[in-house]
């Protein structure tokens, strides 16, 4: 099954691609494997995959000591600070930082094993109050708070756009993200290298692709559909 999930997955991008001129390398596919067995990634494993996302801490020290060095393993749930420490030098990119205090928290641990942890600003597009994230306005104060920080990389933005069943309702704030995260880009701050931007998940990443996404995140139109309740 998740075979033929990829392999669908993977034609879809292609596709969107395809129709806003874009080159397929542009675009990274990440596997969110949060709550799946490790039979699950093995098997994403050997039908491509190397990059992983996952929500919780303890859950993905624990699938990083189980599968293969190779991957590159992404944070993209909220991340409490006390928590931070565990992952710094494990991660290929932090997703999900939306303050400085947790921005703060990050410097010390990254400080302390001597590495540069790159992290994107998790920013709440449609304003929603049930999610995380900074505000498209406030979007550029925290990327010049964040670079002032040696040991932190800012790459970009990350956003999960409203659940929707009309994925175009997405668009807009897809194509706002964007605009914003040109417009830094454009402004060579140091210490930061704008080349991330994630957003799009199984509901809308073709939509998000059309508008400049250069990471999706695929959790369901790979693995199937999530059980909380084991
Ligand atoms: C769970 C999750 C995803 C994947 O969601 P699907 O709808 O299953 O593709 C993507 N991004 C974040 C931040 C998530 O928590």
């Amino acid at each position: 099954m998740i075979q033929e999930n990829l392999a669908e997955v993977e034609a879809r991008i292609t596709n969107a691609c395809k129709r806003a001129g874009r080159s397929r390398d542009e675009v990274t596919l990440i596997a969110v494997s949060k709550t799946k067995p490790l039979e699950d990634l093995r098997e994403a494993y050997a039908y491509g995959c190397r990059n992983f996302g996952e929500n919780k801490v303890q859950e993905l020290c624990d699938k990083i000591e189980q599968m293969p060095s190779d991957i590159r393993w992404h944070m993209i749930g909220h991340l409490q600070r006390n928590k931070v420490k565990y992952l710094i030098g494990k991660t290929a990119c932090i997703h999900s930082v939306d303050s400085v205090r947790l921005a703060e928290q990050i410097e010390t641990e990254s400080a302390k094993k001597n590495v540069i942890t790159n992290i994107l600003v998790e920013v709440n597009v449609a304003q929603e109050e049930s999610k995380f994230g900074i505000s498209l306005e406030q979007a550029e104060s925290y990327v010049r708070e964040f670079a002032k920080f040696p040991h932190i990389r800012v790459c970009g933005f990350m956003t999960i756009a409203p659940y929707t069943t009309n994925p175009e309702e997405n668009r807009q704030f897809f194509s706002d993200l964007r605009k914003v995260y040109v417009d830094i880009k454009g402004k060579n701050i140091d210490n930061v290298n704008m080349s991330i931007l994630s957003m799009g998940m199984t509901n809308d990443y073709e939509i998000a692709i059309e508008e400049g996404a250069t990471m999706v995140r695929v959790g369901t139109g790979i693995f199937g559909e999530r059980n909380y309740t084991i």
